[in-house]
């Protein structure tokens, strides 16, 4: 196998980048018969390759998963956290070389959104590690004690995207851990590298089987999700790909998380001020590329700031630099694949074929080797346009108008997708009241994409099943128990 040769190192006590990628499974590091190659979306060159995990090596995986799981499971809450803290101070060794990586194979600018990312995952693991879910009395009288306990489940099975490739996966697997589950993480074909990396600095620390990273291509995830040792599948990425994931998983009646699309509306009121919010618009939607769940995909301002705005936006948008994350003036970077590259243009054409009025960005510099799609904002687009309906999910953003506020409510309702959304103006409790009607999981009033351990995440609609974060979410690692008994 291959391993990365071309890139400047940033660590002085490893060869974090010239060792090879290897999968973990039961506590060890093993290659694979066949590898695929990772690309670079910054230069669209093969950055190294990952092992392609066989089916078999998912099975090997899962059993060992099933092993390790009655040790676990059996394991107290502290000795638990003991573990998850030695993991985030061995995640912490490693920080610079993870980010440096992630923006390798992601994409995201360096300083401004590769280091926030791998700096939360790391403070996640640290804190989840720290959270309990103790047993609840439900009654307590002259002839009953009834308790109910939150048992783990076994092995989890998580499956991620790849625009937040080490955020998400260990928001699913920190909790999935301290709850007393084992877990087997597939990560996307597109970004495995840095899970591949925090797996093998897990195997250090947990546990032979208690954390399981197992690289290929998307053939692997049916195999989990139908897999009969998986009790649950924790699942980021399309809704699409989710309605694959709930139907291999009736067979067994695995539970199921669903982290899925969106398309969030930001509703500016008309007593905004517009003009120091602009930056915080600009990067809920741009911030990541686009490439965000609950990143703005439609900006609905009203018609009486409507020219002003637009005109300002498009001003802020011109003064951010698109380019290689690893130059630190860049604030975009390149989307993060060939594929998704492709699906951009066909929303460009789309807007051209149609007419459009695309006020900044549109034009593709062919030439280039990397994946860079320039910041590209769309004025007023008919409500019932492909940019306005579908999830983009890449750089360009949809600025629409509206006369009355209940009108922009109900066109921000009118989506399959129901994720998240923001309201911005300056009366708080008006703005609140805007917020309350929307129909989304997670709704920001006045600031956007604030999260922790203890808010819930997760989308409703089409947009996802269940939560992730909070105790709603560590409780769907576990499985309700109630022990009645007579005194
Ligand atoms: P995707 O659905 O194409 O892939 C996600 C994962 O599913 C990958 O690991 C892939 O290999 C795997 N997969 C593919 N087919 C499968 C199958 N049949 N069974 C099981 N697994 C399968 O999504 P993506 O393109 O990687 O990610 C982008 C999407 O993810 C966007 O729609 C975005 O909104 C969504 N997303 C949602 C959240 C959230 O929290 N709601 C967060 C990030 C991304």
């Amino acid at each position: 196998m291959n391993a990365v040769t071309t890139i400047e190192k940033t660590s002085a006590n490893t060869d974090f980048f010239d060792r090879p990628y290897l999968l973990s499974i039961a506590g060890k590091l093993v290659d694979a018969e066949h590898s695929f190659d990772v690309i670079n979306p910054a230069t669209g060159k093969v950055l190294a390759q990952a092992p392609d995990a066989s089916e078999e090596q998912l099975h090997e995986a899962i059993e060992s998963a099933k092993t390790a799981f009655i040790g676990w499971s059996a394991l107290g809450y502290e000795e638990r956290q003991g573990y998850l803290e030695r993991y985030a101070d061995a995640l912490q060794e490693n920080r610079n070389d993870l980010v440096r990586l992630l923006t390798l194979e992601q994409g995201k600018p360096l300083e401004t959104m590769a280091a926030p990312e791998v700096d939360q995952a790391i403070a996640y693991v640290r804190q989840i590690a720290k959270r309990r879910l103790p047993v609840e009395i439900v009654e307590d009288n002259d002839t009953h004690l009834v308790e109910l306990h939150h048992v783990p489940l076994g092995v989890v099975g998580g499956i991620t995207p790849w625009n937040f490739p080490v955020l998400l996966a260990l928001w699913k697997v920190a909790p999935a851990l301290i709850t007393g589950n084992t877990f087997v993480l597939k990560p996307t074909e597109f970004t495995p590298l840095t899970a591949l990396r925090f797996g093998e600095i897990a195997q250090e620390v947990l546990p032979a089987g208690v954390l399981s990273v197992v690289s290929g291509d998307k053939g692997l995830g049916p195999v989990l999700t139908g897999h009969p040792d998986i009790a649950k599948i924790s699942f980021t990425g399309s809704t699409e790909t989710g309605k694959h994931v709930i139907r291999a998983a009736a067979d067994t009646v695995k539970r199921v998380t669903l982290e899925l699309g969106g398309n969030d509306a930001a509703i500016v009121l008309p007593d905004a001020e517009y003009e120091t919010i602009i930056p915080k618009l600009f990067w809920g939607a741009f911030g990541h590329q686009g490439q965000w769940c609950v990143g703005i995909k439609r900006l609905y301002v009203p018609r009486s700031i409507h020219e002003d705005f637009v005109e300002k936006f498009v001003a802020y948008a011109r003064t951010v630099k698109v380019g290689n994350g690893l130059d630190p003036e860049v604030g975009v970077g390149p989307v993060q694949n060939r594929m998704q590259f492709e699906k951009l243009k066909g929303f460009l054409d789309d807007i051209k074929a149609n007419g459009q009025n695309i006020v900044l960005g549109g034009e593709i510099d062919e030439d280039q080797s990397g994946y860079f799609f320039p910041i590209t904002v769309v004025n007023d687009p008919s409500e019932d346009s492909k940019i306005v309906r579908e999830e983009q999910f890449g750089p360009i953003l949809p600025i629409l108008v509206y006369d009355d506020v209940d009108d922009a409510v109900r066109r921000a309702n009118d989506s399959i997708y129901g994720l998240g959304g923001s309201v911005w103006g300056r009366d708080t409790e008006a703005a609140v009241q805007v917020a309350n009607r929307l129909e989304a999981g997670m709704v920001w009033v006045n600031e956007i994409h604030t999260q922790s351990v203890d808010i819930p995440f997760g989308g409703v609609k089409q947009s996802g099943l269940g939560t992730e974060q909070g105790d709603e979410g560590r409780k769907l690692f576990t499985n309700p128990k109630t022990v009645l008994i007579h005194k």
